[in-house]
């Protein structure tokens, strides 16, 4: 994808974090570069504890880099004020994770809405998009309903509701499967991919399956503290 352009472009990204006592400090990210082109859907395998958390944190806005640098469309993210950089995440950028972090006092809907009542927008669209975005996951009856009354899968797909909300240009996917059987981890991935089918929206997918990673259209690895593309 040479000529496709760039979402979300990460170059040399060094980031370790401090000793403890009696270890050394550890660089988990050395020298890393990797690039999302618009309405692509890229993975990044490599062993636990390899560094993909902390590589798709320093990506979405979440944690400062200690060097390199991060371009949303040609613009470094660590550049924005600490509130821009908020908003920059609520409004661009779509979270899942593999343990949900769905609020467990709200209801399935009450999640979905959080992001758009982040963003101050009006309640009553923000509520029928959010039971549309229900509907699409094939879980309307579900609105009512809290996390702790969902099953797994449920809970997953919520929280690809929620992160779909604001109508955001980048997903980024933490094992959003790790948790999920056969059954469901099938499911999820097909909607994954569905929506860059139907939505353009960019995926960056961390994984530690290959066979997942196979069919993206992009993987890297990240091993030692290097990322390398796999193809
Ligand atoms: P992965 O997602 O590949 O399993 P992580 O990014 O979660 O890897 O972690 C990479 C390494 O960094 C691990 O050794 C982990 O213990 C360490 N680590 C992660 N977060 C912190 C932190 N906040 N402070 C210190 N070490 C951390």
């Amino acid at each position: 994808m040479e000529n496709s352009p760039s979402i979300l472009t990460g170059s040399n990204i060094v980031k370790t974090y401090p000793a403890k006592t009696g270890n050394g400090a550890l660089t988990v990210l050395n020298d890393c570069t990797i690039r999302i082109d618009s309405g692509a859907i890229v993975s990044v395998v490599g062993p636990s504890g390899s560094g993909k958390s902390t590589l798709l944190h320093v990506l979405g806005g979440l944690d400062r880099p200690d060097s390199g640098e991060i371009l949303w469309n040609s613009k470094s993210i660590y550049d924005l004020k600490s509130e821009e950089l908020a908003d920059f995440r609520n409004r661009q950028l779509g979270f899942v994770f593999q343990f949900h972090h769905l609020l467990p006092e709200f209801s399935a809907l009450e999640n979905v809405l959080m992001p758009a009542l982040i963003a101050g927008k009006e309640i009553k669209p923000s509520e029928e998009r959010a039971m549309e975005l229900l509907n699409r996951f094939g879980i309307p009856g579900r609105a009512e309903h809290r996390p702790t009354e969902l099953s797994g899968g449920e809970q997953q797909r919520v929280s690809m509701a929620r992160a779909l909300m604001n109508n955001p240009s980048l997903i980024l996917a933490d094992e959003p499967t790790g948790n999920l059987d056969d059954a469901n981890t099938e499911i999820v991935l097909e909607y994954l991919f569905e929506l860059r089918e139907k939505d353009g929206v960019s995926i960056l997918l961390i994984t530690h399956e290959k066979d997942i990673a196979g069919r993206c259209d992009q993987t890297y690895e990240l091993n030692k503290g290097k990322l390398n593309p796999l193809n």
